[in-house]
């Protein structure tokens, strides 16, 4: 096993953001938390990174307590995007690429391939601020995987982009896996998820509803195409 989470809360105060949760992922599996608005995605995801400390149980990789030292061992999309916006993707990349450790030479190899695959070489030299929405996303996706992760953490990766775009997103995430990277990501919608995840998990105010294959999900459910609205 990969990654575990053992009975892990996590509260703010007084409100539970996050109830006593646990799970296993294994090692090159996609794993989906679906669940709403506040339903404790984001919170989870900051605790497997370790920025935010659980307030009980544990978290462990290859049964070993997670902290932020394993950070370079771990790829993140956050919810928010974030990137820079007057630097050229190149910089971006080169910069957060720095900070991970990574060789200038190695970046821009790394990237020229990456915007090759999502068919924009051209946006090698561009400044962030003149990329959609939905491309700028594509770059922060490249900036979570240039420094081949063992664990890569999706938050609503979907959220915002085109059906293309969505598809060629999934794609590059099937053939990550694939090439034996674990990898955990959140959505609002069962449809992102089903297609890609072995293993899911629903979460409602922090508390899990249903965990398993998406065969079993759907057998608790009794249902084929259930959304999770936002509240
Ligand atoms: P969304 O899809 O809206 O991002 P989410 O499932 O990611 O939702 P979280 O962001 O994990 O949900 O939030 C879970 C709950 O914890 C919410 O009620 C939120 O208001 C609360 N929460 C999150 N971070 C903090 C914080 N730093 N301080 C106080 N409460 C917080």
């Amino acid at each position: 096993m990969v990654l575990k989470l053992n009975k892990v809360t996590k509260r703010f105060g007084t409100h539970t953001a996050v109830d006593q949760l646990s799970l296993e992922i294994p090692e090159k599996e996609m794993f989906g938390f679906l669940g709403g608005n506040g339903a404790g995605k984001t919170t989870t995801f900051r605790m497997i990174l370790g920025l935010l400390d659980a307030t009980e149980g544990e978290i462990s990789w290859n049964g070993e307590t997670i902290n932020y030292n394993k950070s370079h061992l771990i790829g993140y999309l956050p919810e928010e995007r974030g990137l820079y916006p007057k630097l050229t993707v190149k910089e971006q990349l080169i910069y957060l690429g720095k900070l991970r450790g990574m060789h200038k030479n190695d970046v821009l190899t790394g990237l020229k391939a990456w915007l090759d695959r999502f068919q924009v070489p051209e946006y090698l030299n561009k400044k962030v601020e003149e990329l959609s929405k939905g491309n700028q996303q594509k770059i922060q996706f490249i900036s979570a995987v240039l420094h081949e992760p063992k664990l890569l953490i999706l938050d609503e990766p979907f959220s915002g982009l085109d059906p293309i775009n969505v598809e060629m997103l999934k794609e590059a995430v099937v053939d990550l896996k694939e090439q034996g990277t674990s990898i955990v990501f959140s959505s609002h919608r069962m449809e992102h998820v089903e297609e890609l995840c072995e293993q899911l998990c629903i979460l409602h105010k922090g508390k899990q509803v249903v965990q398993g294959s998406l065969k079993e999900i759907k057998r608790s459910f009794g249902k084929k195409n259930l959304i999770i609205h936002a509240e």
